[in-house]
């Protein structure tokens, strides 16, 4: 039998997906956003990295078709292209070129408010689902249950379940302590980076023959990097990124000189050949942060917390949205496997969705720790053997097409633990005890071709 009535707080896209989730589980979701949600490409105050450039991963998009099967044909239908990730945007790392060849590893171009719009348009089709103005400032409990939220208008909205996706600065430890309960244990690994990104027109013939962007980011040791990437309608980003606060610059011409110290000239090279569509915008965050609620010793019941407001991670890593779409089918499951799992709703919910975030945490914090001087709290810092072994693998990718598969396709689907197979171990250690050879190019100015490859 469906609940009555839940309430989530926050409508971008970790709210979306956490109501699709809850839609066939009550009667009525309501969403409360403090923004007005207005359709289109531009970026609302909410959620200012709508101006900054979003992949969505391949695992991402594999979950949210869960909710909207056709969502990347209804993202081409909107103007979005589609790229081989491998073959059409090569992309240099502190081992030099990757190699380019033909892959499975498709990603979709397209402005995040116009993803967001995409997916509101589809949730808001469910009878059932409806967006309410107001920002929340608090709960409202009874006996070790949230009964509802109270807006700051004086409103109080009533509920069987609420569920927090206000994003990075979610206050809802705050709220916690106000009921009576603990915050959650955070985890953090700081390593102060900053984006700065312009949308552009590019002439035809700016990027080298077949290619469709560049990805040249920066690594340990190289601070500075950036991104030409594919957007919606024709358009490109160009991105500077810097990291251990090797901030990228808010103006053009200054942007220009930064990406001119990628890892690659050709990023300044062809930036410099852009059409400027928007002015330049800036973002700044310290590092990667999770909140511990799925160790909470004791917490209410009808209260659960998803997306950013659970995880916030390096952007370079393109792994936000992909866990606000596994809160939504956590969420799912979790809501329609009582049956199966008499554990209150919260402790069901907030382990499955940690199953993914603990793994996104992992890849993101252990290559962000190793920037000397990066800041890593309550946790372990990652073990250097792994941090060898985990190079090693990635410079035999560019020699080995399979190895250099695996890696991408574990990376995009979040499956690490298919980078620790026995199988690939003992290829990784043939590989360093044959001495490593290096076959590939490394000249920076130089994009390899498209590998015609027979896979071992
Ligand atoms: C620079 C940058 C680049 C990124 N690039 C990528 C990428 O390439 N790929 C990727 O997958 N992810 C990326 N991300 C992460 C991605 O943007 C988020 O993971 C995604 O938007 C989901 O976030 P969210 O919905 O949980 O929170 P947010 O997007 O932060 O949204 C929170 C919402 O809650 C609302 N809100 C806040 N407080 C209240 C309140 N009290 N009452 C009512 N409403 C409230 C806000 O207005 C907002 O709409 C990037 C993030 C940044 C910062």
């Amino acid at each position: 039998m469906k609940q009555e009535h839940a309430v989530v707080v926050g409508g971008s896209i970790g709210g979306l997906l956490a109501a699709f989730g809850a839609a066939g589980s009550f009667e009525r979701v309501t969403i409360v956003e403090r923004d007005q949600l207005v359709d289109g490409v531009d970026a609302r105050k909410g959620a200012p990295q709508g101006r900054q450039p979003h992949a969505f991963l391949p695992i991402g998009m594999k979950l949210i078709s869960e909710f909207i099967p056709d969502l990347r044909d209804q993202l081409i239908a909107a103007g979005c292209p589609t790229q081989d990730e491998i073959r059409d945007i090569p992309y240099i790392s502190s081992e030099g070129w990757r190699m380019r060849i033909d892959s499975p590893l498709e990603s979709i171009g397209f402005r995040r408010p116009l993803l967001e719009t995409v997916i509101r348009q589809n949730l808001l089709k469910l009878p059932n689902v409806e967006v309410h103005a107001g920002s929340v400032i608090g709960l409202i409990a009874k006996d070790n249950l949230v009964t509802g939220v109270r807006l700051k208008s004086g409103e109080v909205l009533e509920c069987d379940l609420t569920i927090d996706a206000t994003g990075r600065s979610s206050q809802a430890p705050k709220w916690m302590e106000e009921l009576g309960y603990d915050r959650p244990a955070e985890k953090h690994v700081r390593a102060y980076m900053g984006y700065s990104s312009q949308l552009v027109r590019l002439p035809d013939g700016a990027l080298p023959d077949g290619t469709k962007g560049l990805a040249a980011m920066p690594f340990p040791g190289h601070h500075t990097g950036g991104l030409i990437f594919p957007q919606d309608n024709g358009l490109h980003i160009i991105l500077g990124v810097g990291m251990m606060k090797a901030y990228p610059p808010g103006d053009r011409e200054s942007l220009l000189e930064y990406l001119d110290a990628a890892p690659t000239p050709l990023l300044g090279q062809i930036a410099r050949q852009s059409e400027p569509v928007s002015d330049v915008s800036t973002y700044r965050v310290s590092g990667s942060q999770f909140r511990l609620w799925h160790q909470l010793d004791l917490r209410p019941d009808g209260f659960v917390v998803t997306g950013d407001a659970v995880a916030s991670f390096n952007p370079i890593y393109a792994q936000g949205m992909s866990q606000a779409a596994q809160g939504g089918i956590a969420l799912r499951d979790a809501l329609s496997n009582a049956h199966e799992d008499p554990r209150p709703l919260p402790v069901r919910f907030q382990e499955g969705l940690a199953k993914f975030t603990e793994v996104a945490f992992a890849m993101a914090g252990m290559a962000d720790a190793f920037y000397e001087g990066a800041e890593v709290e309550g946790m372990d810092p990652p073990d250097p053997a792994e941090l060898e072994y985990f190079m090693n693998l990635e410079r035999l990718s560019g020699e080995d097409p399979d190895v250099l598969l695996e890696l991408a396709e574990a990376t995009y689907s979040m499956e690490l633990e298919r980078l620790e197979t026995v199988e690939i171990r003992a290829k990784v250690q043939a590989w360093v005890d044959s001495g490593k050879p290096q076959t590939k190019t490394f000249n920076p100015a130089e994009i390899p071709g498209v590998a015609s490859i027979v896979r071992g």
